[in-house]
């Protein structure tokens, strides 16, 4: 690997060279200490016009005043943590995110309690995450604390921004392979950035069950490959598949395993669940899925009530048969945007059928209810995953 101390465009802008020699410490020691340096917007968005944004925000298109901001090259380690104004990056062409798509990102909300406060739900599992995804990726891996801090010193800039009601603040750390250089190799150079977006409530007067395309001709995630990361390359791959879904009049793709070509995996960018008669739920096992940690909840919610749970492969053959034979009472996808989805229709090549008649099952309503009650702080928080930022 090229040890190349060059410094950053962004780093050169704000920071000026890095010098060449630095003290022989590890990246995560010197990380752990890290302090952020504040500096609010100067040109903060009028209360009106944040007001009228705030409306009916939709999703990912409206921004907050502030990012999080840390840096990382290999003589430096992470350094020069800010939280400040929003802004372009600069962008060397030859960047190599650009061009080999080192690239990790995570996604989790911040939520208005009844008492003014703000939630995050399990944002330890999201820096955990992301440091397995840095890991896969070859990419410097962030500390637990500084991904946590960024995160919560952006919150409490941007509160402001969160809607009230059933809106919340999506939160979208990432991280970018920095160095300017077109060798093949894991880059030197990292940049560690938080952004937030004003989400509003993800459906009005409930979720609409949606429809799945079932992809028999793209797959997303072989054993080995980077299904479990949640790593920009997987979205670009899963594209295509996608818009053939949407060609077919379906909401959403559903991916199989790639070897088989039978085995049900997720969604594009939700994992799935199926509910049956005996009131049990299945969810395909981890390994070349994302190991969502919405997913992870619903296992641990359904098994507190006393629900059987497995993580088990499931054909999509066997879900078409437990579907007619009514074995198969819902299914639902689930993730931290949308919560959960009911899936009331499922789409392939060699015909349609329909679950739960087509309508929201109670189950998916009822483990939805259960988990945004625990996110908005309406209830009781029995595994300690609410973090109170404010
Ligand atoms: C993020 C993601 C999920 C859901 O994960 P959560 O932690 O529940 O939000 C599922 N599948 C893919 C491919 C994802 O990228």
């Amino acid at each position: 690997m090229g040890v190349s101390l060059d410094t950053s465009v962004l780093q050169a802008r704000r920071d000026g060279p890095a010098p060449e020699t630095a003290p022989a410490q590890t990246a995560e020691s010197k990380a752990m200490s890290l302090k952020f340096e504040i500096q609010p917007t100067a040109n903060p968005t009028p209360e009106t016009e944040r007001a009228a944004r705030l409306v009916d925000p939709g999703f990912g298109r409206i921004f907050t005043d502030h990012m999080a901001i840390v840096r990382y090259n290999q003589a430096k380690g992470w350094h020069g943590a800010r939280v400040e104004s929003r802004a372009n990056f600069p962008l060397d062409p030859a960047l190599a995110v650009l061009h080999y798509a080192q690239e990790i990102f995570e996604g989790l909300k911040a939520y208005t309690r009844d008492d003014g406060g703000v939630n995050l739900f399990r944002p330890d599992a999201n820096a955990k995450r992301f440091h397995n995804s840095a890991d896969r990726m070859a990419m410097a891996p962030i500390p637990a604390p500084v991904f946590i801090e960024a995160v919560e010193q952006l919150v409490r800039i941007d509160r402001a921004w969160i809607p009230g009601g059933e809106g919340s603040l999506y939160l979208r750390p990432f991280m970018i392979a920095s160095e300017v250089f077109l060798g093949v190799k894991p880059s030197s150079e990292y940049i560690f950035a938080v952004i937030a977006s004003p989400v509003g409530s993800y459906f009005k007067g409930g979720p609409a069950p949606v429809s799945i395309w079932v992809s028999e001709n793209y797959t997303r995630a072989a054993v080995g490959g980077t299904g479990a990361v949640k790593c920009g390359g997987n979205y670009a791959a899963s594209l295509r598949a996608q818009a053939e879904g949407i060609d077919h009049g379906c909401d959403q793709v559903v991916f199989l395993d790639a070897v088989e070509r039978r085995y049900i995996e997720e969604l594009g960018g939700m994992n799935v669940f199926f509910v049956f008669d005996d009131g049990s739920l299945l969810t395909p096992p981890l390994g070349t899925i994302l190991p969502g940690i919405t997913r992870d909840s619903i296992i641990a919610l359904a098994k507190d009530s006393g629900t059987r749970v497995r993580e088990e492969a499931y054909t999509i053959d066997q879900f078409r048969a437990d579907a007619a034979s009514g074995r198969l009472k819902e299914a639902f996808a689930c993730g931290t945007a949308a919560v959960i989805s009911p899936i009331g229709k499922v789409c392939s090549a060699s015909g349609d059928f329909l679950i739960s008649g087509g309508v929201a099952g109670p189950v998916a309503m009822g483990m939805r209810k259960k988990l945004v009650d625990i996110q908005y702080g309406r209830t009781n928080d029995p595994h300690d995953w609410i973090r109170k930022v404010i």
